[in-house]
């Protein structure tokens, strides 16, 4: 199959292209560094089937990160049928500096004008024609958004696939032309492929290039001793980039018309930049709006009307029976809704989703099942086991959509790599660029292609430093755990709201991810942080598509990873807490004698100084298996909840009236489960806090064992994660528990940075 490549600069829309031409439904950004891997897919409308390939984004064919070289290996030694070189129209010059570079490959390659709705909107013009005319390349204007010019750019390149093209340079100073021209005839004496690419980048001293070729170092110092510069003396490299600046800036700015030419009043753009990315203001103003998301997430008092005017709750209109139900099919909608307070929106999906969807199916299943006259065991292996195993998982897919469409609105509206830009220079200060945040933020979503995108840094250390701390980014599936557990804690104590607990989670995780680099940095992974040049991208309306394509993404693999590693597991797990070592039948209430009682109660001192140890009594084991099974994969965690909360309510022949166990919800489990082990708030935030840092699921830590590439180094980042998360979980357990304690940490803290600090001058001293 013929193979056409896409080439462009970060974030000009390659993705977005790729995405329209093939029908697929690969992440697409607004921000630099999201295509790391190159990507394939079939575009069927040209004569014969065509393979696309998505690159990742580049600013030049230099390899200085991984994903140049990625980039400039694919379309040099897979030779490519085609190079599609997506120029952002709005960003003329600077994309046409790749384009320069391109053309001294000897590939056919055609260019695609992009973003030329935004360019028009604006009022600006620009004239295809004459820029093919100049380069002697073919140039199509195209929106890759609103799908405008695809077919015209693909015939194009179909066309051009079929004629061979010679590479040309627009260097045209007269004395660099003739050394690049003399050491390409002498490349091309010996069969050397793409002699021009070649010969430039060895005049310019590329790294890469000079190892590959060290045969023709010699001839080219021979030939450079001839050749001094005003300027730039004898740097080859700035000397080449300037010769692309000019010849773009000479020959190419006619060809674009601005409307006005007062360039200089500032867009709104630059009005809001002004205030978001304000040295002092930037992140107070992020942190309000990381806020603001969670509040509208999760609070249950998101407008406060009921204490601003005293409005009544259900029960006090007599709306609700005494038996605690709904006295219509239209209250019960209501009570969705609001209840003497409206609602947050993610609360509200969450309400209608598992009182009126989930809960209403599940519960109608259920009711058959028991009704069918299985056996005793069976009835519980399917209720109990699977469908409460499966279903409290389900019941927490509104609050991950809801928190997921508030993150993706923020990316792709151009916000968060604004944050990465202030934020780089807080990071610098514990040794890691800004580029680092974006990885970062990725982890919100899950650890594994995050870690992923850790390849866009370039420093081994730096990345190794981020790849650890990834997972304390709590991610989607962490978020169930999170949720229940503060709503458990809103329900039993009636302490706090559930948004202000894990809104602070989340900043617990990310504040030990900070302290965790900083020490890191260093000690065992010091070293220098690379610089961090980024271009803002044009801040922009999200776009409803893309939106709700991240949000398919994530609904799919969420349900995809319920009905089947989470069912396995919670079948392993009802087993193992419903036999004996004996293999006899328990009933729910006899747990304590059962396999999994045996096995995790042996572990569960390991936890007493975390808070849910031996402190917990007989049954304090059910927070174990928790943890253990979460290694699985995070949404065990609950599973296991609703699988042993529903148990705990026998063994403790609980009054459930108004804790309706059997609804598919975790919070109810948790409620149990505090009531029956005695648990306290320390205990159950030092148990978030261990879930959030400890060892992630399988698949990151897979993930992590491959792109560290050392074992050693993998060994060590496993120690790192337990060791981490038993401090943190204690420290939060003794503070929470003993409040002086924390004189103590804080002790040792500065203890630990001193002595970090006193050894690294010691150090100095001696170079
Ligand atoms: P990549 O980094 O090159 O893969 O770029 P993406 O495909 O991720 O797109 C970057 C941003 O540009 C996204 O926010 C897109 O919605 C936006 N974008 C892409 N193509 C167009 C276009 O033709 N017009 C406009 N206005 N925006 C576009
Ligand atoms: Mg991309």
């Amino acid at each position: 199959m013929i193979k056409f490549a896409l080439a462009g600069n970060p974030n000009c829309g390659k993705t977005t292209l790729f995405n329209s031409l093939t029908g697929s439904t690969a992440h697409v950004g607004n921000w630099p560094g999201v295509t790391v891997d190159k990507r394939e897919g079939i575009y069927k409308k040209c004569e014969e089937p065509v393979s696309v390939i998505d690159l990742p984004g580049i600013y030049s064919l230099s390899p200085y990160t991984p994903e140049e070289v990625i980039a400039r290996k694919y379309i040099l030694d897979e030779k490519p049928d085609c190079v599609i070189n997506i120029v952002d129209a709005t960003n003329l010059e600077r994309n046409l500096y790749l384009t320069t570079q391109i053309m001294e490959i000897d590939v056919p390659m055609v260019i695609a004008l992009n973003m030329i709705d935004a360019l028009e909107k604006a009022g600006d013009k620009i004239d295809a024609k004459e820029l093919e005319k100049r380069l002697n390349i073919p140039v199509v204007k195209i929106s890759a958004l609103k799908e405008q010019g695809l077919d015209e750019l693909m015939k194009r390149a179909y066309e051009a696939s079929k004629i061979e093209r010679k590479g040309e340079t627009v260097l045209g100073e007269s004395a660099l032309k003739h050394l690049i021209g003399d050491v390409r005839i002498a490349l091309s004496g010996q069969n050397v492929e793409n002699p021009l690419f070649h010969a430039v980048k060895l005049v310019e001293g590329d790294e890469l290039e000079v190892s590959a070729h060290k045969e023709t170092l010699p001839m080219i110092d021979e030939f450079k001793k001839t050749f001094k510069d005003d300027v730039f003396g004898t740097d080859f490299e700035a000397l080449i980039a300037d010769g692309r600046y000019k010849y773009i800036s000479g020959k190419f700015s006619p060809v674009l018309k601005r409307k006005s030419e007062a360039k200089f009043v500032e867009s709104r753009s630059d009005k809001a930049d002004k205030v978001i990315t304000h040295r002092v203001w930037g992140i107070p103003i992020f942190l309000l709006v990381l806020f603001a998301i969670f509040h509208l997430t999760f609070s249950e008092n998101f407008l406060y009307l009921g204490s601003i005017f005293n409005l009544p709750t259900l029960e006090d209109a007599g709306l609700i029976n005494a038996e605690g139900e709904a006295i219509n099919y239209g209250v019960r909608w209501l009570a969705c809704i609001y209840d003497g307070a409206v609602y947050s929106p993610g609360v509200i999906f969450n309400n209608i989703w598992n009182d009126m969807i989930v809960g209403e199916l599940f519960g109608f299943i259920q009711g058959g099942v028991e009704n069918s006259g299985m056996s005793e065991w069976a009835t519980g292996l399917i209720n109990n086991g699977i469908i409460d195993g499966v279903s409290s998982v389900l019941s927490f897919l509104p609050w991950i959509l809801t928190l997921f469409l508030f993150f993706s609105i923020l990316e792709d509206s151009g916000y968060m790599a604004r944050i990465a830009f202030i934020l780089d220079k807080m990071f610098r200060k514990f040794g890691l660029s800004g580029r680092a945040f974006m990885p970062m933020i990725m982890g919100f979503g899950c650890s594994v292609p995050a870690i992923i995108n850790t390849r866009t840094l370039a420093d081994e250390k730096e990345r190794t430093a981020t790849i650890r701390v990834i997972p304390f980014f709590s991610c989607g599936a962490k978020l169930p755990i999170l949720t229940a557990i503060a709503g458990g804690i809103v329900a039993y104590f009636g302490v706090g709201n559930a948004d202000i607990i894990t809104y602070g989670m989340y900043l617990l995780g990310i504040l030990t991810a900070v302290l965790s680099v900083l020490i890191m940095r260093g000690t065992t992974l010091k070293g220098e942080t690379p610089p961090f040049i980024m271009e803002l991208p044009a801040y922009h309306a999200p776009q409803f598509k893309n939106l709700m394509l991240h949000l398919w993404d994530k609904t799919k693999h969420f349900v995809k990873k319920a009905f089947t590693i989470i069912i396995a597991s919670t079948i392993v797990i009802w087993v193992l807490t419903h036999f004996s070592f004996n293999w006899k039948y328990l009933a729910d209430e006899q747990i304590n004698q059962s396999i999994m009682a045996g096995i995790s109660q042996l572990f569960q001192p390991i936890f007493t100084p975390l808070g849910f140890g031996s402190q917990l009594g007989e049954y304090g084991w059910v927070f174990v298996v928790g943890a253990i099974a979460g290694l699985i994969a995070k949404e065990n965690v609950i599973a296991t909840f609703a699988t042993l909360g529903a148990c705990l309510v026998a063994v403790a022949g609980l009054d459930i009236t108004g804790l309706d166990i059997n609804s598919e919800d975790g919070i109810d489990a948790v409620r149990a489960m505090i009531q029956v082990t005695g648990i306290g708030v320390p205990g159950l935030i030092a148990y978030i806090a261990f879930n959030m840092t400890t060892i992630p699921c399988f698949a990151a830590v897979a993930t992590a064992k491959a792109e560290l590439g050392s074992k050693s180094r993998y060994k060590l980042t496993l120690l790192f994660w337990l060791l981490t998360s038993y401090i943190v979980s204690s420290l939060v357990y003794t503070v929470g528990s003993w409040p002086w304690c924390a004189v103590l940490w804080a002790a040792a803290l500065a203890g630990v940075i001193a002595f970090i600090v006193v050894r690294n001058k010691n150090v100095k001293i001696k170079e």
